[in-house]
């Protein structure tokens, strides 16, 4: 087995009685894009920061490649960082931004200026070099960024939800972008956000934090068929509970099964009765909330005429 290329052990943030961080223990393999995903306060820019050196543990610690960089201040850690937005150097060109932290470290203007536009060109702004940042979109701003924090090849790239100041799709394609350069450049990655298509869409796990402490480590695909806990259940994707016997839905059964609303099929005669709340036209599929004797339950119907409209009676069953 490798060695991990991040590890915190035990690690514990508190202001005073709260408990931002409750004991974390979480790895990263070499290479891996893992994503930090969780609700609003559940501690995950305090893991960010303190990986990064912006902030220190209250207990525990925290490893880089095998070393301890617990007490080790930002500037002396090798790590990549890229912000929320509005990060870069406003009086500076994108090529200057990006070859800022070559400067820093007192590189030769000549690789520092060769490095500069390698990185604008593998994020798709090749010609844009000179531009300030005010002149550019905020997918650009974003894009040049990126390239800032690779610039230095840093062993860990932080991503601080560095998607969500910009609009869909923009953000989608950003993602997607992102996640083609860390595999290509093959570097160990830590992913903060609060939204759960976007660490299902790119990562190799997906760590799910609730209330400073983790509720479960896992491939995206388990995370969202086998969610560990009910917050998990819950908090990636939507997540209905029904009472089950012999396969069907029953009211008042003793069993019951979480089912996602895709797993949920309407208008087949026999089901349980139930009368359509709200209908929602998401492109390939309609999602329809549905009052049932057994509560709300929330069907992802495949888009087509005919579907049930509001206020109309129709069956829910479990999909075959
Ligand atoms: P997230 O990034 O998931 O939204 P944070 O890591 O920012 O969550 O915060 C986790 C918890 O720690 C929250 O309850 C927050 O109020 C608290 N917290 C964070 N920073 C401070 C601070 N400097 N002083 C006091 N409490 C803080």
């Amino acid at each position: 087995m490798t060695d991990p290329a991040v590890e915190f052990v035990g690690v514990r943030r508190s202001y005073g009685d709260t408990h931002a961080l409750d004991g974390l223990d979480l790895t990263l393999a070499p290479g891996e894009l893992l994503a930090l995903l969780g609700p609003s306060g559940c501690g995950k820019t305090t893991a960010l920061r303190l990986l990064a050196g912006f902030d220190r543990p209250t207990e525990g610690v925290i490893r880089i490649d095998g070393r301890d960089v617990t007490g080790v201040p930002a500037a002396r850690r090798d790590t990549g960082m890229v912000f929320q937005a509005y990060s870069l150097f406003p009086t500076m060109t994108a090529a200057e931004n990006v070859a800022f932290g070559l400067r820093v470290r007192k590189r030769p203007a000549a690789e520092r200026t060769r490095r500069a536009a390698e990185l604008l060109e593998l994020v798709g702004l090749g010609s844009r070099g000179g531009a300030y940042p005010h002149e550019l979109s905020g997918g650009q701003q974003q894009r040049v960024a990126l390239a800032r924090a690779l610039a230095v090849s840093p062993s860990v790239l932080l991503l601080d939800e560095p998607l969500s100041a910009l609009d869909a799709r923009v953000r989608v394609q950003l993602r997607d972008e992102i996640r083609r350069l860390q595999l290509a450049e093959g570097i160990t990655t830590l992913f903060v956000t609060h939204d759960q298509s976007e660490a299902l869409a790119v990562a190799d796990r997906v760590a799910v934090l609730n209330a400073g402490r983790l509720e479960q480590v896992d491939a995206p695909q388990e995370v969202y068929a086998h969610p560990a806990t009910p917050f998990v259940a819950e908090f990636v994707g939507v997540m209905n509970t029904v009472p089950v016997r012999d396969g069907r839905i029953v009211p008042g059964a003793a069993d019951s099964v979480a089912v996602r609303p895709e797993a949920l099929a309407v208008g087949v005669p026999g089901g349980l009765p139930g009368t359509v709340l709200t209908s929602t036209f998401l492109g390939p599929v309609t999602r329809l909330v549905v009052t049932t004797e057994v509560g709300e339950l929330t069907v992802d119907a495949v888009s087509r005429p005919g579907l049930p409209a509001i206020g109309e009676d129709t069956t829910v069953v479990l999909s075959p």
